[in-house]
């Protein structure tokens, strides 16, 4: 099987082509450093993203508030991640960095706020 995958770890963007059957005889071409090669690798067999999304809030004057986790998770749980923020409401105060969920999903990754928000006549 052969992809190619644009870096996105530093701003060259190099284009890094794979060649694989498995992991372990993958043969890569067109990094520029070894991070290239590890994310080209997680790229082919095990994608993850930085989730980002809102939950409800009360209290404030909007009702949704800004999340994120602060690593990236398995692409696979990113329909998981959505489905268990509909079971997520929150109370201000909320200030930016506080945690929501601190295992989110089991994934031993922290599910943080990244905006700050005070009740309504604060
Ligand atoms: S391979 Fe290295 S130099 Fe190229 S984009 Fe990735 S991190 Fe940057």
């Amino acid at each position: 099987m052969k992809k190619t995958v644009t870096c996105t770890v530093c701003p060259n963007g190099c284009e890094i082509e794979v060649n694989y059957t498995t992991k372990e005889d993958a043969v890569l071409t067109g990094y520029t450093c070894k991070r290239g090669i590890n994310y080209a690798l997680d790229e082919c067999f095990e994608p993850k993203r930085t989730f980002t999304a809102s939950v409800r809030i009360t209290g404030a004057d909007r009702r949704m508030l800004p999340v994120r986790t602060t690593a990236p998770i398995p692409k696979d749980l990113l329909l998981k991640a959505a489905e268990a923020l509909n079971e997520i409401t929150l109370e201000v105060p909320v200030k930016c960095g506080d945690v929501i969920v601190d295992n989110f999903l089991d994934t031993g990754i922290k599910l943080i706020a990244t905006m700050s928000l005070e009740g309504e006549d604060a």
